[in-house]
């Protein structure tokens, strides 16, 4: 039997109740990562980070309502002839309180309460518009793509809004990618893949994203209803430093092909590694060597 016991001192630590268990929660949860029997007493770092937690989730309520979210795009450009082929949406947040909060740390909280299918509907409703400004500079049949987050799978109601867009405004499916990630998939598996072939029906593309950064299973490839694989950036960042990291990327492009999947490599920051990629055939390319993400607005076409 282990126990694992959380301090936290008055008025040292915090003065509110509701400060105080949060904190005292906050380090009995590190004194059991530890995993034997201890004690977590909280510090100035624990109450920082307890201190951050408290004020990005208090912000974050209304924070789409009150107009401090908005988007920017990264053009991603196609190997050969260098042209965008499409635009990865990705989400900010400007808060007056806070500053420019990143969305990793955000985007978790706006998971649990479910405000990312609020988050989703908005920026579907953002994508006609997204495509007029794109037609008005010349660039025609330029698809957008949108991050949605595995928990977003757990019932029907993304495909159900995306539905809704596609019946409420011009939004052309052909031109819309769904990225997903793999973490989560595993639990409802049957369902996410019928949620998924519904979604390609549709015309909708789906993109299996971050490729190789974790414990990427191969079977996710021929299991899942794919149109594009994109290859992780910390994969795409180990060919400059071990031979044997090309090779994975060399089968890991080989293998999509095979499987009918267009390779986007994502995170590209160097031309020695755009190079390679173009000579091993990977189909597209994402990174800063090309653009980095920005308002629509502002990028450079
Ligand atoms: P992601 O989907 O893998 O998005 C690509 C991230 O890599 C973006 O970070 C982009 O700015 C960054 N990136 C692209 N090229 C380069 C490069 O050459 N070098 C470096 N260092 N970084 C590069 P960002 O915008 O901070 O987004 C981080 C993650 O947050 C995204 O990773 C995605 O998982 C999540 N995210 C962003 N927007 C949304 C959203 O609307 N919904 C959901 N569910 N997740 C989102
Ligand atoms: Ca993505
Ligand atoms: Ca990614």
């Amino acid at each position: 039997l282990n126990a694992s016991i959380g301090v936290s001192r008055y008025p040292t630590d915090a003065t509110s109740p509701k400060e105080l268990i949060k904190l005292s929660n906050v380090s009995s949860r590190e004194a059991r990562s530890i995993g034997r029997t201890t004690f977590g007493e909280s510090d100035a770092a624990t109450f920082a980070l307890v201190n951050r937690e408290f004020s990005v989730k208090n912000e974050l309520r209304n924070a789409l309502d009150k107009s401090e979210m908005y988007l920017v795009y990264q053009p991603i450009v196609d190997t050969q002839s260098l042209e965008v082929k499409s635009l990865e949406t990705l989400l900010r947040w400007n808060s007056p309180i806070l500053g420019s909060v990143w969305p990793q740390e955000f985007i978790p909280y706006l998971e649990v309460t479910n405000e990312i299918n609020k988050v989703s509907r908005w920026m579907l409703k953002q994508i006609p518009i997204s495509q007029s400004f794109l037609l008005s500079k010349g660039l025609k049949g330029t698809s957008i793509s949108l991050n949605i987050s595995p928990i977003q799978f757990k019932t029907d109601y993304l495909v159900k809004i995306v539905e809704e867009a596609l019946s409420e405004s011009s939004l052309s499916p052909e031109n819309l990618v769904i990225e997903i990630t793999e973490t989560g998939l595993i639990q409802n598996f049957d369902f996410v893949v019928r949620q998924l072939t519904r979604l390609r029906k549709y015309g909708i593309q789906i993109a299996l994203d971050d490729f190789g950064s974790g414990y990427s299973s191969f079977n996710y490839l021929s299991e899942l209803p794919l149109d594009i694989l994109k290859i992780d950036k910390v994969l795409i960042d180990s060919i400059l430093k071990k031979d044997e990291k090309k090779i994975l990327v060399d089968t890991i492009i080989a293998l999509a092909h095979r499987l009918d999947l267009a390779v986007v490599a994502e995170g590209v920051e160097r031309q020695e590694q755009y190079e390679y990629l173009r000579t091993r055939g990977c189909d597209y390319i994402q990174g800063f060597y090309f653009y980095r993400p920005d308002r629509i607005e502002n990028l450079d076409f």
